[in-house]
């Protein structure tokens, strides 16, 4: 099985209607190849792959079942891509058949520890595996600012340590921009943007235009001090 569904941001979508299916692959260049070009320092360090059950560790070991899985899906991605897009191909088709039972929508997301450009990765007879499923919505994060997508596509730019050039960027190009708070009581405003709060859903492509998606740090990124995770100064009058 290549996509994985249950975390419990995910369970949330299912009361809105939607059944989202997330592809994990191994972050950044843990396998030997690299999936997440504009990865820092960071967002390594605080990157989802060890969030939840891929985090617990035995005694003793740095690794377990589910990183394995991850390393071995991404060698098998570089390796033995037309195996691997085809049988992606028949799980997203077996996938929306399932959704259509349960009455719910089924939406992917590709990159749920990865940031492949996937609009250029193509998918048999098809320039790329959305042009095979135009009526399906995916959606991802990215912190590769210039992108072209096509339209069932919809991507949040993530801020990170030292990509404020790229924030930009992506503000200008119309994104959306996920960022990722110390403190719980997110702000109203970042940038001059109304900050939305992410973590209700991860339904991303509902989110409001032009907005500022913010999340709560969590696990290894409340100890963050990289300027990943960003803190933000109240502001103290005499
Ligand atoms: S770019 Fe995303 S998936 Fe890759 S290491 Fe950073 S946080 Fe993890």
């Amino acid at each position: 099985m290549l996509l994985t569904r249950g975390n419990p941001k995910i369970l949330k979508g299912e009361k809105q209607g939607y059944l989202t299916s997330i592809l994990h692959l191994a972050p950044a260049d843990l396998s030997g190849y690299q999936t997440c070009p504009k990865a820092t320092a960071g967002c390594k360090a605080a990157c989802l792959n060890t969030a939840g059950r891929g985090g617990i560790f035995k005694k003793g070991e740095s690794t377990n079942v589910i990183q394995q899985a991850r390393i071995r899906k991404t060698v098998r991605f570089f390796e033995a891509r037309e195996q691997f897009m085809q049988e992606l191909g028949l799980e997203i088709q077996s996938t929306i058949k399932y959704a259509e039972k349960k009455g719910l929508i089924p939406v992917f997301r590709l990159n749920g520890t990865s940031d492949i450009a996937w609009e250029k990765i193509r998918f048999g007879a098809y320039r790329n595996i959305f042009e095979a499923f135009p009526g399906v919505q995916f959606y991802d994060y990215t912190k590769i600012a210039k992108r072209n997508v096509p339209s069932n596509y919809h991507l949040t730019f993530s801020a990170a340590d030292g990509n404020d050039a790229d924030v930009a960027v992506a503000i200008d190009r119309g994104y959306n921009v996920a960022v990722v708070f110390a403190d719980k009581k997110l702000p109203e405003q970042y940038n001059g943007l109304t900050v939305f709060n992410g973590d209700e859903s991860d339904l991303r492509f509902l989110d409001p235009l032009k907005s500022i998606i913010g999340l709560y740090a969590k696990g290894k990124a409340r100890k963050d001090s990289t300027g990943f995770v960003k803190r933000i100064i109240p502001i103290v009058t005499a």
